[in-house]
């Protein structure tokens, strides 16, 4: 079986390194709030070329704590609409309505799958205070337009980067366009702790420090407390595996990009749609998804030959049971990508044999 992702053989290429950092915070008795933190915050800040980094628990409350912190700066109030890609992940919904925002969801570029700058332009109500894109599965969305449209009619803008660590547009990544983002390094993202971890990052040093207070009981000073914050750290553990992996995250989206291009060069198959994208840098293949009327047929016959797919994702979020109030949306493309994706393997430790073999099959699919 070709495995869709090893997470396993991932982490043991940097097994000796992680385990040292690892005995390092064990012997070091400090646990929460330390040193590693403050040097993956620095590191990651850098990386994104972004002024601040503020490392929190996981990518939803990185979301979620952004939205919070415009509320408590009194830019946003309940009520207040958000626009969403209707086709993204549950958990950019998740952190709207958690903070009693209302989604707005927008129909999304059928080929690149993200915001399209026209649609959200018909969206724009007098409620809309944020646009929300999502550089889903690796592809930065449209930022120099979505910027453009925030910038007429004053609207923030929230970054999900939790799949585009490291993609960018004319040299400026993912996480520095908007006025704040959200990143998950969830094991299996393209930096992926060992454990849950997300971060922050915003050029906004006001909004950094309200986020760095409302990650910590909403306190700015020990025992002081402006905000009634919630707890969600990065512990110290998690940074040092993260400040390990930053290293070679680069090196691994070389590799990842390999494999896809390998794919779209090799793969010659009329039910197959391939993915489109415009230039090398904008897309650091998180997922490799392709689209297909007989997707269900595929994934079964790709199983059948011993190639391991996933579908991201079965069911769009209004269609979703704890979002039943949306349920009736008429959302036809986004319901139409949900029936026709089918995410290919892309492990970047994957051999050069198995990425052949998964071409092979997928040519002779009929
Ligand atoms: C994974 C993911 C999240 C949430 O990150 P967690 O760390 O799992 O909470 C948010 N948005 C998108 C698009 C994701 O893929």
């Amino acid at each position: 079986m070709i495995n869709f992702l090893n997470l396993q053989a991932i982490n043991a290429q940097y097994q000796d390194e992680l385990k040292s950092a690892c005995a390092k915070v064990i012997d070091s008795g400090w646990y929460v709030m330390g040193q590693e933190l403050e040097s993956f915050e620095d590191e990651f800040s850098k990386y994104c070329r972004v002024k601040n980094a503020i490392g929190v628990a996981n990518g939803l409350d990185a979301l979620i704590l952004v939205l919070r912190a415009w509320k408590e700066l009194g830019k946003l109030k309940d009520g207040d609409e958000v626009i969403v890609p209707a086709n993204t992940y549950i958990a950019s919904i998740l952190a709207i309505t958690e903070n009693n925002l209302i989604p707005v969801f927008v129909e999304p570029d059928t080929k690149s799958f993200n915001l399209c700058p026209i649609n959200v332009r018909k969206a724009i109500t007098e409620k809309t205070k944020v646009i929300l894109p999502v550089h889903l599965y690796g592809l930065i969305s449209p930022m120099v337009e979505l910027m453009s449209i925030a910038k007429e009619f004053d609207l923030l803008v929230l970054e999900d980067c939790a799949q585009a660590h490291g993609a960018s547009i004319d040299g400026k990544k993912a996480g520095s366009w908007g006025d704040a983002a959200g990143f998950s390094f969830y094991p299996g993202k393209n930096l992926g702790a060992l454990g849950d971890a997300g971060a922050v990052t915003t050029n906004d040093d006001e909004l950094a420090k309200t986020v760095k207070a409302l990650r910590n009981y909403g306190s700015h000073k020990k025992y002081e407390n402006l905000y009634q914050g919630i707890n969600s750290r990065l512990d110290e553990i998690q940074a040092a595996m993260l400040r390990v992996k930053l290293k070679y995250l680069d090196k691994e989206t070389e590799r990842r990009k390999f494999i896809a291009k390998k794919y779209c060069t090799q793969i010659n198959n009329s039910l197959i749609q391939l993915p489109i994208w415009d230039e090398d840098e904008q897309h650091v293949f998180h997922l490799f998804v392709i689209q297909t009327s007989k997707r269900d047929d595929f994934q079964e016959y790709l199983n059948l030959n011993g190639i391991q797919t996933v579908i991201h994702y079965p069911i769009p979020p209004h269609k979703q049971k704890a979002y039943s109030h949306f349920n009736l949306l008429s959302l036809p493309l986004t319901e139409e990508i949900h029936q026709r994706v089918l995410s290919l393997p892309i492990d970047p430790t994957m051999s050069i044999e198995s990425v052949n073999q998964i071409i092979k099959v997928v040519n002779e699919f009929e």
